[in-house]
């Protein structure tokens, strides 16, 4: 019998029909005191119905469900679980910081030692620590209209920052008019100074610089768009981003919560900027950096990082903030994190992404698969190149979740929605990568029964 707290040691073929009695009955527990019966709203499955699988293990590549289900997991947390779950080395650590108390309101050395591989690894000179991505990204905007002293912020259309006031805007009326709020409660007063351009639209980000320059405090981007699918920036483009904002003197904030030490040591700047020879002013970072416990960052210029309390005047704390017990997760997960490491992933991500795009093929779905580094997403009902929100927005929806369904029923968790990446880890081994290759066929048929 397989306990709910067991860990999962030899995941097994799953069989095609899986139970979810259990997974229901919490719920439906969940729903009694939690809105949606989540705590994040992507969970409950609404994009892609059914019953949300309420997880008890994680070893490794696999879940484990507390019906006893075993799953590939291919969304690794959203992302931190650069190492695989339950890694002995990061766990090791954790238990041993642990054992010493869980936070003391005081500086301790292991946020200066994550601090310092940040610093060590990525374009920034100095990094504040704080428990969320939306923490990090709220705070680099109000440092950046600090430090300017002006209020417009420019933003993409389908970039997702975390859940900003002002970050969620959508785009208003026409370009270089104000956006208006993306969701009830946030005040128009919050969306007011925001500007809500199309992707990789050179034009529109030079036409918005043209007429507003000397009121934007900065532009933030994904650094490689990953919440919208994949779309990654054309070449060039962070280049032309980084130019536009340096010649206008607004700040460049990249923001790597998402491909921060995930598509390479050095995130997505190691792809690209230190080739195209750009430099962030701040940088935004999450996700891995936690190993799997809440942490994040900003960072960047050592001028504007110097504004900052106590040091300077632009307020800004938290009473978790650098917790050792996350800070020794994330520095256990960024020392496991070699070269090697990254390869490994990029090249596993080939593999499924190349397999993913051949069942589709084969099953007759039109689709787009694309990469930015080691995440990829999979656009069905679609020729071409996604460029931008508009195109991913033409995507078929229920042909995903026909896809999707079918890829659970066989033991393989993927997104629970179509508008996200898929992410590896360093624990996807061959026998993982198989598991999903083996699942693809059937559900590629699946989605063909539907995709329009
Ligand atoms: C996840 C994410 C955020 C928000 O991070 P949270 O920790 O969920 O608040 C911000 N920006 C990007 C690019 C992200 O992917």
């Amino acid at each position: 019998m397989v306990g709910e707290n067991t860990c999962v040691s030899d995941p097994v073929t799953p069989s095609p029909t899986r139970r979810t009695a259990s997974s229901a009955e919490w719920f439906q527990r969940a729903h009694r005191v939690t809105p949606g019966g989540v705590n994040s709203p992507v969970r409950a499955f609404n994009a892609v119905g059914g019953t949300p699988r309420f997880m008890a293990s994680g070893l490794g590549a696999w879940l484990r469900d507390v019906d006893g289900n075993e799953y590939v997991d291919l969304i690794c947390s959203w992302g931190p679980l650069l190492m695989g779950h339950a890694h002995p080395d990061v766990q090791a650590a954790v238990l041993d910081a642990v054992t010493r108390g869980t936070s003391y309101g005081t500086p301790t050395r292991p946020e200066v030692e994550l601090a310092e591989e940040i610093v060590a690894r990525t374009p920034v000179e100095k990094v504040r620590l704080v428990s969320s991505g939306t923490e990090a990204t709220m705070s680099a905007i109000r440092l950046a209209r600090g430090f300017t002293g002006r209020e417009l912020i420019v933003k993409f259309a389908g970039c997702y920052h975390g859940h900003v006031d002002s970050l969620l805007a959508e785009a208003g009326s026409g370009l270089a008019t104000h956006a208006v709020p993306g969701t009830p409660g946030v005040p128009a007063a919050s969306t007011e100074a925001t500007l809500v351009l199309p992707y990789n639209d050179r034009a529109a980000v030079e036409a918005v610089f043209a007429e507003r320059g000397s009121e934007i405090a900065c532009l933030i981007t994904e650094a490689s768009p990953g919440n919208m699918g994949v779309v990654p920036p054309e070449p060039g483009f962070n280049q032309f981003l980084s130019e536009t904002c340096a010649r206008h003197g607004a700040l460049f904030v990249s923001d790597e919560v998402m491909t921060g030490f995930r598509v390479s040591r050095q995130g997505q700047w190691g792809l690209d900027g230190a080739d195209e020879g750009w430099r962030p002013d701040l940088v935004t970072f999450g996700k891995v950096m936690g190993g799997g416990f809440p942490a994040a960052a900003f960072g960047g210029r050592a001028d504007v990082m110097g504004l900052l309390s106590p040091d300077g005047p632009v307020y800004q704390a938290g009473t978790l903030s650098g917790n050792p017990v996350a800070t020794t997760a994330g520095l256990a997960t960024l020392r496991l994190a070699t070269d090697e490491v990254y390869a490994g992933i990029d090249q596993a991500a080939g593999v499924l992404a190349a397999a993913a795009g051949e069942a589709l093929t084969r099953a007759g779905v039109p689709h787009v698969v694309q990469a930015g580094g080691n995440m990829f997403s999979v656009f069905l009902g679609l020729d071409g190149t996604v460029r931008d929100f508009a195109d991913a927005s033409r995507q078929d929806t229920d042909a995903y979740r026909a896809f999707f369904h079918a890829m659970l029923d066989q033991g393989v968790y993927l997104p629970p929605s179509a508008y996200e990446a898929w992410f590896l880890s360093a624990a996807h081994d061959d026998r993982a990568l198989q598991h999903v290759i083996d699942a693809l066929p059937a559900a590629a048929q699946a989605a063909a029964k539907v995709v329009s």
